[in-house]
């Protein structure tokens, strides 16, 4: 999500006027998008504001003016923080459609005030951002945004707000615009993307599944994703898109977070694990070639050794293709960050190193297994190699290929000839 709000974000900007650099030295505006999710990367924002602020001083010895700003969920989550310890010009993720405005009234003023744009505004910043092209044969698209879940451990639903879904229509328009710009595959993003529940051309909810049937009708869309999914809305309208639409990739990322019914409950999920797994079953029997793939979070408070073990348990039943999984991380304002029974630190980053082992093996397993088959690879960018393309498979795996260049952006078949745990090689079929 945040990738493609950052790429919104650009958008906005060249559509004003600006153009991108990689060099901080020549950059007049520097924006940071930022991530609020666990502790690190929240922490990674100010040491990386102090080396802009660093440059902008330097700038201003030349006479050049930089403006600094920060979008995001840590500006949302620390408003009053962020302010003391960034006095920027900071937005959260709901407000950055204000940016170019914003700054133009900054440039005329010749001078940067600390301000803080952190409304949860009526309108939705979706009307008010520029046409999304194309941004690759690969593009996303933004369907829904916000949480009524409230995980406990959680700060999206503070962050982000309440759910949201955009409009059939303005969804078919912007997925029609990114097809006819050069996109192949599109990947539906929400917070919670199978609660979307948009309104249709006449004024009717409707739910993920008939989207997902009227995208795939857009002529030249060869692949449709969706992320990320909370498994209590998998509905069986949705469960059976992986049978009928043939352009539907059959992988799916479904985030369980604990095996552990006793956690789940703690972390506030609608699911226990054997509603999970039955929602897998259902999935295998809708298309038996589904990849899986989850979140886990090991240490969240009170989880015993035997709580974990149960975690263990359900990705030996999925036996998952490729998975995220993360230390529990307290954070503030939530529920689960004052809850007793905080677990150590390094009982939670030896449970992570277990899990991790245990989940690279099923990905190896997987990988290795596609020694031999033929796969339809989008190739995307350039390898490290001369002649060498980097693509994806339909299961989201790296593939390396030798190749002529100007089959980026194309899909070709490929016969796996080398797999390692991260990512497959092979030849041209
Ligand atoms: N809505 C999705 C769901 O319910 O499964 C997940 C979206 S959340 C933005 C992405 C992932 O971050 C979660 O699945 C969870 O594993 C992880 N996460 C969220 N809060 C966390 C925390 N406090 N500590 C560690 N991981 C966390
Ligand atoms: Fe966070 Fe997902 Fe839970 Fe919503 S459902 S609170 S986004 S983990």
């Amino acid at each position: 999500m945040n990738v493609y709000d950052s790429s919104r974000i650009a958008d906005m900007l060249k559509q004003n006027g600006y153009i991108e650099t990689i060099k901080q030295e020549e950059a007049d505006i520097v924006l940071f998008n930022t991530c609020h999710i666990r502790e690190k990367a929240a922490e990674k924002l100010f040491s990386d504001l102090g080396r802009a602020h660093l440059i902008q001083l330097e700038r201003a010895e030349q006479g050049k003016t930089t403006i600094i700003g920060v979008a995001g969920c840590v500006v949302q989550a620390e408003d009053e923080q962020i302010v003391k310890r960034s006095p920027f010009v900071d937005f959260g993720p709901l407000m950055y459609h204000t940016i170019p405005a914003i700054l133009q009234r900054i440039k005329q003023n010749r001078k940067q005030n600390a301000e803080i744009h952190t409304d949860f505004p009526a309108d939705s910043k979706f009307d008010y951002l520029p046409e999304n092209k194309a941004q690759g044969a690969c593009s996303y698209l933004a369907i829904q945004e916000g949480c009524n879940n409230f995980c406990t451990y959680c700060v999206v639903p503070y962050t982000r707000g309440v759910e949201y879904s955009r409009p059939i229509a303005d969804v078919l328009t912007e997925a029609r615009r990114l097809v006819d710009t050069g996109t192949l595959e599109i990947n539906l993003l929400g917070q919670n993307v199978n609660s979307y529940h948009g309104e249709d051309e006449n004024g009717k909810e409707r739910d993920l599944a008939y989207l997902l049937h009227r995208i795939a009708e857009i002529d030249g869309l060869k692949r449709i994703r969706y992320t990320t999914s909370y498994p209590a809305d998998m509905t069986d309208d949705l469960i059976a898109c992986h049978k009928d639409i043939d352009i539907l990739m059959p992988y799916l990322h479904l985030p369980i977070q604990s095996g552990s019914d006793k956690i789940l409950k703690a972390m506030n999920r609608r699911h226990n694990s054997s509603d999970y797994l039955n929602i897998i079953e259902k999935l295998y029997k809708a298309n038996p070639n589904i990849g899986m793939s989850s979140d886990f979070i090991v240490g969240f408070p009170g989880e015993t050794d035997a709580d974990f073990q149960q975690t263990l348990d359900v990705v030996n039943k999925v036996q998952y293709i490729q998975a995220f999984s993360f230390k529990y991380s307290r954070r503030p304002g939530t529920p689960a960050a004052v809850m007793e029974n905080q677990i150590e630190e390094k009982v939670k980053k030896e449970r992570l190193e277990i899990l991790q082992t245990l989940l690279f093996s099923y990905q190896d397993k997987f990988n290795q297994s596609c020694i031999g088959k033929t796969m339809p690879v989008l190739l995307e960018q350039k390898g490290r190699h001369k002649g060498q393309l980097i693509g994806r498979t339909p299961y989201m795996q790296n593939l390396h290929v030798e190749t002529k260049s100007d089959n980026i952006n194309k899909i070709i078949n490929v016969a796996v000839t080398a797999a390692t745990t991260n990512s497959l090689s092979g030849k041209e079929a």
